[in-house]
């Protein structure tokens, strides 16, 4: 993204040491390496990404079932993913599923 040279531009608010992404369940920010994404595949198919290289449009989340479910109730998946199309539950529930399964 192109920084705007203005006001903001020389503000050492940000070390940019990892990249951090937002859990979409829990709004906390995290290193890219403790979050999972939910991945939107070219074809429109959800999966879990537990490498960070699946190709697609991705959403981040803690390794947890509860920001799963909080990002679930709160729409944020379909928001995120496909936005204006619900996600079917039993998508979302597979995903859930793989999710405690791989809890840590
Ligand atoms: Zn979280």
């Amino acid at each position: 993204m192109p920084e705007k040279n203005g006001e903001h531009a020389k503000q050492p608010l940000k070390p940019k040491k990892f990249p951090e992404r937002k859990c979409i369940g829990c709004g906390e920010r995290k290193k890219k390496s403790e979050l999972i994404r939910i991945v939107r595949s070219p074809e429109g198919e959800l999966s879990l990404d537990f490498t960070g290289r699946k190709p697609g449009r991705g959403a981040y989340l803690c390794h947890s079932v509860a920001c799963f479910r909080a990002a679930r109730k709160a729409r944020r998946i379909e928001q995120n993913l496909t936005p204006g199309t619900p996600v079917p539950e039993e998508i979302l529930n597979a995903l859930e599923a793989e999710l405690s399964k791989n809890e840590v």
